[in-house]
């Protein structure tokens, strides 16, 4: 069943709560942009997996709650809507940077006609927002809208 609850990482009331197998229970924050999953406890070797692959930064910002699961930021991308993620020098100082996907012009297919897609990234407008304004971000590319 799923079900929003209070953040382990934030305390924010937004923590949707997805239970994918009887074992394994996503946590998705909206207020804080943080996910953990019942797996992702310091040391485990679902959490050494999922660690290695990390950016840096996703490394600094890893989060123990009190009940010993592990969050990292959220890194969304959607073909048709755009990318968040988090972005910044190190832990101290980060932002999201959210991106928006743009419908690809004639133009721009002539330019590249091996990219098959029909939206692009608009990388050059970039928007950031801080940790709690996580919404935002997804609002800016329209993720919340179907
Ligand atoms: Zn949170």
């Amino acid at each position: 069943m799923d079900k929003l609850t209070i953040c382990d990482r934030c305390g924010s009331d937004a923590c949707y709560v997805q239970e994918v197998t009887p074992e394994i229970t996503n946590h998705f924050c909206y207020g804080c942009g943080f996910q953990s999953n019942t797996l992702m406890t310091e040391g485990s070797e679902f959490m050494n997996q999922q660690t290695e692959a990390l950016p840096e930064l996703y490394k600094d910002l890893l989060f123990k709650d009190k009940t010993g699961k592990m969050w990292m930021p959220s890194w969304i991308n959607d073909a048709e809507k755009g990318m968040i993620f988090a972005y910044g020098p190190g832990g101290k100082d980060w932002r999201w940077a959210a991106v928006k996907a743009i419908k690809r012009t004639k133009e721009d297919k002539k330019r590249n006609p091996n990219l098959k897609t029909e939206y692009k990234m608009d990388m050059v407008n970039q928007a950031y927002f801080t940790e709690k304004d996580f919404m935002e971000a997804l609002d800016y590319i329209g993720f919340l809208t179907a």
